[in-house]
């Protein structure tokens, strides 16, 4: 189903906050740091073909340590010199002195680049393990929020969990920290892959009822194989919905039937979240293009 939105547009958005201050939505898409030479071609093959689409902005994730992090650092400077594209580049307090996190918000600067996701991450080798500040870092991510604002005029965004932040102790404690980080000076949030539109309206409307007026984008994960049925409520620490399990399983013996499935579930989500206002969507691509491009071709958002 087409939607009518322009397929292309005429002036590039330097921020993400100057974008959705216009009024339009966004459409993005987020890769990681690639762990080979030849995951690193993968990757660029799915940046240029992204890139035919003119998203509005398109993230680099950052790692929980090693030398991954290196590497978000020079991509996101590549895909801002390199290509039509604006990134978006992930920050996370992980075991990184207030020093370390100035440096790197310095190259990043240095390489024109304005927008930043500041999240706190995870520790490494286990999301739910105990979180160890850096002696010399910080604990959250209002925090991470307020250094990269004091550094310069940077664009900040920060993450929401439509299903609750996994250590949240309730949903109370999770939206007052959620609009604690907000006021910290964060510009617009993009959720935590989800599969209700209902959680993500749910969360939408609790936020604005605490009186915070921070656009959150919607983030979609299509369902490709079912090994993700496993992997997805690992990365998200929430549930996969029950009845939407029920379907995949189903199918589970014919791979292209279950990414049917996924591209079919994926493309009504977008459109209803659309319909309800969401101020965008932003695509997770796993560094490969094709479902996403799929999604975005039934959405009736064509290539230029
Ligand atoms: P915070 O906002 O700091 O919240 C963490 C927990 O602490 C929450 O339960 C919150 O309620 C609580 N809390 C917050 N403030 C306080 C306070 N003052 N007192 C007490 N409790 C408080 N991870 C990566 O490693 N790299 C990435 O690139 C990355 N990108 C992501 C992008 C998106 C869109 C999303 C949704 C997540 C991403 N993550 C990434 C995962 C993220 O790092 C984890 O989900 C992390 O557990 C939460 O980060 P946060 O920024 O929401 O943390």
């Amino acid at each position: 189903m087409a939607l009518g939105i322009p397929s292309t547009r005429t002036d590039r958005a330097q921020t993400v906050r100057d974008l959705l201050a216009a009024g339009d939505r966004s459409f993005s898409f987020e890769f990681m740091p690639p762990r080979s030479e030849a995951a690193e071609r993968r990757l660029w093959d799915a940046i240029r073909r992204v890139e035919s689409l003119d998203p509005n902005f398109v993230c680099m994730t950052y790692g929980a340590g090693g030398s991954s992090r290196g590497r978000t650092v020079n991509l996101v400077g590549r895909i801002a010199t390199e290509t039509t594209l604006t990134p978006v580049a992930h920050l996370t307090a992980v075991d990184h002195s207030i020093a370390e996190l100035r440096n790197i918000i310095g190259q990043y600067a240095d390489q024109g680049v304005r927008n930043v996701l500041a999240v706190r991450g995870d520790p490494p080798g286990d999301p739910m393990g105990e979180w160890v500040r850096h002696p010399d870092g910080v604990t959250y991510a209002y925090e991470l929020v307020e250094l990269i604002r004091s550094i310069g005029d940077f664009c900040v965004g920060v993450a929401a969990f439509p299903q609750m932040h996994p250590r949240s102790a309730d949903w109370d404690a999770d939206i007052k920290h959620f609009v604690a980080k907000c006021r910290a000076g964060a510009d617009y949030a993009i959720t935590q892959m989800f599969f209700e539109v209902d959680d993500y309206l749910w969360l939408r409307d609790r936020v604005a009822a605490a009186g915070c007026a921070t656009p959150i984008i919607p983030e979609i994960m299509p369902v490709t194989n079912i090994k993700q049925l496993e992997r997805f409520p690992q990365l998200s620490g929430s549930a996969f919905p029950v009845e939407l399990e029920r379907r995949f399983r189903a199918a589970a013996e014919d791979p292209e039937a279950v990414r049917a499935i996924g591209i079919e579930h994926a493309t009504a989500m977008s459109e209803r979240l659309l319909a309800e206002g969401a101020p965008g969507l932003h695509f997770i691509t796993l560094n490969h293009s094709t479902s996403t491009l799929e999604i975005y071709q039934n959405l009736g958002l064509h290539q230029r």
